[in-house]
């Protein structure tokens, strides 16, 4: 609307014009008019003779008149048609450009990509169309704050834009996603490989901010008008080179980040698995499809079960026993993993409540949920709702959660601790803990990974790391628990190295609440005595029976 306003006015600047017409007409007869009037004029003032005629005179007055009037308005029109002109540059500039980082925003890129398309098709030449996203760039706003983030993304585009070939478009296509539309030989395709290279490279340089020096990793997604066979008209477009880009940068994201990936058609495949897995979820929570399973634990010495770790499954009725290594990190993204948390605590509480009071519950928590300043009050009113005692609760950690604020996670282990909850560091050697966070958090457990624990499957294997986690716990007085105990030879050789405690399927997989209600009637260890079991189902062992290796 206001760019045929502008258009509209422009418009009848220039035919305004007319005015410099006025003014060249009004030269013309000045020039005709001076011409019997002059000579007239110094007739008079040299001989004495008649003047020129005094209608004459007049209109050579009013032609001076006009002609100075006609030239001052052409003067001033000039100067107005040529503000609106820089004006309407200006606007459609900030239509088109991106404030921030001077590159082009999504709207322009769209038709930039289309036009430089249709050029490389017109020279043979193949389109890429990379989409890039920085890693993790919410941390670095709600670390630092949004003017340093501005700057990142500032000094982003600047080392995107220098690594680039000048006829390739680069767009800031909204927050920290960029994206770049390149020209390329479609016989060396690698060229493109080796510029995303050397973009990787680009950022792994540090940026090094007024008061801070921050690292970063970007995700890439590639996508290309040319298939194995060439160039293909299904393609060949800005808006499905996007989605194309689009997708494969998803998958790097999924793959751990810090990666780049050409899109193929599975990916779609697998966007659509993934959607249909987060509606799922969603409808699964309402619905009450989320379950605790519960895996033994149990003293390796004695034999004796000391309580339960609660392991979270999925009864989804289109797929059966999900694992929780596909849905927490989906929960964990689509917002959902506190609610999804709260409810299995709500029924591990529940049911925990039956079993000997003498038997610990055991729970895994996502660093998103540390990230809560109310986490440990929230626990802890659950806690007080149920009626379970802190003592019989022990909260798992991973090294992850230690990455992200570790000032708010240590007052969560503090407040959770002073009232008597045990907080153990679970994976323990798999991700990146300090010793030195070992030894200013308070945890009461180390819970060795199976994958060091799975070594010493074989009798012969020394595992150095499971001795020197082992070590460890000792020199830091941390009890300590070895996970993934498949058979007899991983515990003889776990139960020479020391007291610990352990878990894993020689002891049996975890369990639905009515089995382990079951095996614990068994046992004479239900708080109201034995009794039978609800119902039994088929579960994710599908053994028929548990093995009984542990003392009950
Ligand atoms: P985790 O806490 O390390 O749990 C132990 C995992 O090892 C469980 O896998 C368990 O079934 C498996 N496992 C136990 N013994 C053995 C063994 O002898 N051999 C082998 N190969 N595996 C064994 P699961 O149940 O699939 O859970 C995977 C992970 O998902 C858990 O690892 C935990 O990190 C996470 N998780 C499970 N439930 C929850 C939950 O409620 N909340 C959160 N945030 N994470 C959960
Ligand atoms: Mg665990
Ligand atoms: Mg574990």
């Amino acid at each position: 609307m206001a760019n045929d306003e502008r258009k509209r006015r422009l418009g009848s600047a220039d035919r305004d014009l007319v005015a410099l017409g006025i003014a060249t007409a009004a030269i013309i007869l000045f020039v005709a008019t001076g011409s019997s009037v002059l000579p007239g004029a110094i007739n008079a003032i040299v001989s004495g003779g008649a003047g020129p005629d005094h209608l004459l005179v007049n209109a050579l007055l009013l032609n001076v008149v006009l002609v100075i009037f006609g030239w001052r308005r052409y003067r001033e029109l000039r100067d107005e048609i040529t503000e609106r002109r820089s004006a309407e540059a200006l606007a459609r500039e900030l239509a088109e450009i991106d404030p921030l980082t001077g590159c082009l925003n999504r709207r322009s890129m769209t038709e930039a990509t289309e036009q430089l398309r249709e050029s490389a098709f017109a020279d043979r030449m193949a389109i890429a169309y990379c989409m890039i996203d920085f890693d993790n760039f919410k941390n670095i706003n709600d670390m630092h704050g949004h003017s340093i983030g501005d700057s990142v993304l500032v000094t982003m585009a600047q080392r995107i834009r220098e690594s680039l070939p000048k006829q390739a478009q680069l767009a800031r296509l909204g927050g920290d996603e960029f994206a770049f539309a390149c020209p390329y030989d479609p016989a060396t395709r690698d060229r493109i490989d080796d510029l995303i290279i050397r973009l990787f490279e680009q950022m792994a340089r540090p940026f090094e901010m007024e008061t801070v020096t921050l690292d970063a990793t970007i995700s890439i997604g590639v996508a290309t008008d040319h298939d194995e066979h060439g160039y293909n008209p299904d393609l060949a477009s800005a808006e499905v080179l996007m989605q194309h880009a689009d997708i494969a940068m998803y998958t790097a994201k999924k793959q751990g980040k810090n990666r780049y990936f050409w899109f193929e058609p599975t990916m779609e495949n697998e966007l659509r698995f993934r959607n249909e897995l987060e509606t799922g979820i969603r409808r699964g929570l309402a619905v009450g499809e989320f379950v605790p399973f519960y895996e033994q634990q149990v003293d390796l010495e004695s034999g004796d079960l000391v309580g339960f770790e609660m392991l979270a499954r999925w009864r989804s009725p289109d797929m059966g026993l999900v694992s929780p290594e596909i849905f927490i990190p989906i929960a964990e993204e689509i917002g959902l993993i506190t609610d999804l948390s709260d409810s299995l605590m709500d029924q591990a509480f529940i049911d925990a409540r039956e079993w000997d009071e003498s038997l610990t519950l055991s729970i895994n928590i996502s660093p998103i949920q540390l990230r809560d300043p109310w986490f440990a009050q929230k626990l802890l009113k659950m806690l007080v709702k149920h009626n379970f005692p802190a003592q019989r609760l022990e909260i798992e950690i991973t090294e992850s959660c230690l990455h992200d604020n570790i000032g708010l996670v240590r007052s969560i282990i503090m407040s959770l601790r002073n009232q008597g909850v045990r907080i153990s560091l679970d994976d323990f050697g798999t991700g990146y803990s300090s010793l030195e966070q070992l030894r200013t958090l308070p945890f009461d457990r180390l819970k060795i990974d199976r994958s060091f624990v799975g070594e010493l499957k074989n009798p012969n294997a020394n595992s150095k790391i499971v001795d020197a986690i082992v070590s460890l716990g000792r020199g830091l007085e941390l009890p300590i628990t070895a996970e993934g105990i498949e058979d007899q030879a991983i515990l003889d050789a776990l139960k020479k190295m020391g007291k610990l405690k352990g878990q894993g399927y020689l002891y049996g997989k975890p369990e639905s609440a009515d089995q382990v209600r079951k095996r614990l009637a068994e046992a004479g260890r239900l708080v109201a005595g034995p009794q039978e079991p609800a119902k039994t189902e088929v579960e994710e062992n599908s053994a028929p029976t548990m093995p009984k290796i542990a003392n009950m």
